[in-house]
């Protein structure tokens, strides 16, 4: 498999702006930020996504996704802000190694949230069962 870019900065083979370190995670500002101090969370143990990492490394970025969120809306005076992850190339996923977007928020940054839906009669029901049952 090929090096990611993330992959040469938890190596440090690569400068970024790193605003956090400890022995399983690491984070750095994102290159191109949705908003000033927009920080991405990086296990330092390589998963390709979410989808597969493992729940101990999952628990741990988001624990530092909370904590520089935080940090931000103190420092950045931020809003709030928002935590996501892409998985796969469908959700927008252009680096192929796990990472967390926390992204600092402004009441007036303009930016707008995901248009919504709406289901068909039943489909609801039909949907939320499907996945109801695959808990069960
Ligand atoms: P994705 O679309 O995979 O969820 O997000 C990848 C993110 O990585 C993008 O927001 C992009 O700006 C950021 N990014 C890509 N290359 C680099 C880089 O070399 N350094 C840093 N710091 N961020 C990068």
């Amino acid at each position: 498999m090929e090096k990611t870019i993330f992959h040469k900065i938890v190596s440090k083979e690569i400068d970024a702006d790193i605003v956090y370190e400890d022995d399983s995670v690491i984070a750095f500002l994102d290159i191109a930020p949705i908003n000033k101090g927009h920080t991405l969370v990086v296990p330092k143990t390589f998963s390709r996504n979410v989808s597969v990492m493992l729940d101990e490394d999952l628990c741990k970025c988001i624990n530092v996704a909370k904590r520089i969120g935080n940090v931000l809306m103190d420092v950045m005076k931020a809003d709030g802000y928002n935590i996501g992850t892409n998985i796969e190339q469908a959700s927008g996923q252009a680096v192929f190694y796990t990472h967390f977007h926390v992204i600092p928020r402004f009441s007036e940054d303009g930016l707008k949230h995901w248009p919504s839906k709406s289901y068909e009669t039943g489909e609801k029901e039909t949907v939320a069962s499907k996945i109801r049952e695959r808990f069960n």
